[in-house]
């Protein structure tokens, strides 16, 4: 491949250029040479519809028939409310008050926007400070940066921007000590209160976390006992808690928020990728009522975006939640899941360096490692989540990987196919992965098993 770089993303240095996009259709994605590749991590975890589903073109072009955009300020429109509706249905109790967007970090944005001004309102006007975790991703906006707990993203804007407390993720299967998964849970869940007595309770606003980790810990799930603590921490201090389902929601880990896996009851949600799997640009702050009322009495909501609740996107939106429940998705993905994770997890014997399998549903990834004992990472100058990801993609399977810098370091590959998926299309993500694990291993001379 050349160096050469492609007009549209001419800012990216030493981007090696990318096949341009043919065609799409379900789980496969062909180039413009007729070469297929399968979509093994929904782009970035957008696609959870697969692509070309025909009844979320068709309502589209139903609705680019009708009108493409309409300006909040002037006009209502009929799949902003309907997608509204349908969104609250599908939260916790309370949670309804839907403010669209058109992505993930305008999402977390919202959030951040919606909590400063109810604490305004309800005469808190001390809590500001949004405490997040480390790692951690929320999104590339200033505001969301803020309470990105990934150092490399955020070190060139340290100055332009209030950085937020942070505490550490619950990477509880790299600790080394005597306890038990759930008293490892809880250790950090007393990070989050040491950390809101040492800022101040009085100064704390908020507490944002990914239910079930993504881009920055890799499907990184937390025992039971953690996100029991952390709610009844917030409840202890009067501080929100808002939870990035960007990546988590609808449907990707096997219900349609992953908050329902343990029953919480968050203040503010934020929705975007598989929420309109990449039909359209969309996503969505859900909060709950009790935040929104006092907000409006004091003078209303001072936010918004152009493109919020655009017609075209929303009836996009309103196809593809419909969708979700036609095909009963959020089922596909426990079960699809469970069978992925148990192929992933066979792995483990023929590639001894893979250290650890994990996620829920299909929100699946694994971690490489030099030591599985110690999970000691691959030296970082081997550049195993550029390696293996080429290895794959030049044999037609895409996935999605990050050495994550800041707090723990560690190669891992998200295994996050389409919730579409079956079980014939597991062999196949399967056996293009052993080749490249094979290709990978030959290359670095790593050990291999049976
Ligand atoms: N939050 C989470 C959890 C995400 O995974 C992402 C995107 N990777 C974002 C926020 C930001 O979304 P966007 O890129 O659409 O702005």
């Amino acid at each position: 491949m050349t160096r050469q770089h492609p007009p549209s993303n001419l800012f990216y240095q030493n981007r090696q250029r990318r096949p341009m996009i043919g065609e799409a259709r379900g789980i496969y994605i062909w180039d413009a040479d007729g070469k297929r590749y399968i979509d093994g991590s929904s782009g970035a975890m957008v696609a959870n519809l697969g692509h070309g589903n025909e009844r979320v073109l068709a309502a589209m072009r139903a609705q680019m028939e009708k009108a493409t955009f309409a300006y909040r300020l002037h006009f209502e429109n009929e799949p902003a409310e309907k997608l509204a509706q349908m969104t609250a249905a599908r939260m916790p109790p309370g949670v309804n008050k839907v403010f669209f967007v058109s992505g993930g970090s305008e999402a977390v944005e919202s959030a951040i926007k919606l909590a400063r001004q109810y604490a305004i309102a309800v005469g808190e006007s001390s809590r500001w400070k949004i405490i997040s975790r480390y790692p951690s991703y929320h999104g590339s906006t200033l505001g969301a940066l803020a309470l990105t707990g990934m150092d490399n993203m955020s070190a060139p804007f340290a100055q332009m921007l209030r950085e937020m407390p942070k505490v550490p993720a619950p990477t509880c299967y790299l600790d080394h000590d005597d306890l038990s998964m759930d008293e490892r849970g809880l250790r950090y869940a007393e990070m989050l209160r040491a950390e809101i007595l040492a800022q101040g309770p009085e100064t704390v606003l908020a507490f944002i976390m990914e239910p079930v980790g993504g881009a920055s810990t890799g499907a990184l799930v937390a025992p039971d006992s953690y996100y029991k603590r952390v709610s009844e921490i917030c409840r202890e201090f009067g501080i929100l808690l808002i939870l990035d389902e960007v990546m988590t929601g609808a449907g990707r880990t096997g219900r349609f928020l992953a908050a329902e896996h343990w029953g919480l009851q968050p203040d503010i949600i934020a929705l975007s990728k598989g929420f309109a799997a990449g039909y359209a640009p969309l996503g969505a702050m859900v909060a709950h009522e009790r935040l929104v009322e006092p907000v409006l009495a004091h003078g209303g909501f001072i936010h918004g975006y152009t493109y919020a609740g655009n017609p075209l996107a929303c009836a996009a939106g309103v196809a593809v939640l419909d969708e979700i429940d036609r095909l009963a998705l959020s089922q596909k993905a426990q079960d699809m899941g469970a069978l992925l994770k148990a192929e992933l997890i066979g792995l483990k014997a023929r590639y001894p360096f893979i250290g650890d399998v994990r996620g829920k549903g299909l929100l699946l990834a694994f971690e490489l490692v030099s030591d599985v004992e110690t999970m000691t990472p691959l030296p970082k100058a081997m550049d195993t989540h550029i390696h293996l990801v080429e290895e794959a993609f030049s044999r037609g399977l895409i996935l999605y990987s990050r050495r994550t810098r800041g707090g723990v370091e560690g190669d891992h590959f998200m295994v996050c196919p389409p919730l579409i998926l079956t079980e014939t299309q597991i062999g196949e993500i399967m056996e293009i992965l052993t080749d490249s694990l094979d290709a990978f291993a030959d290359k670095f001379d790593l050990p291999r098993g049976n």
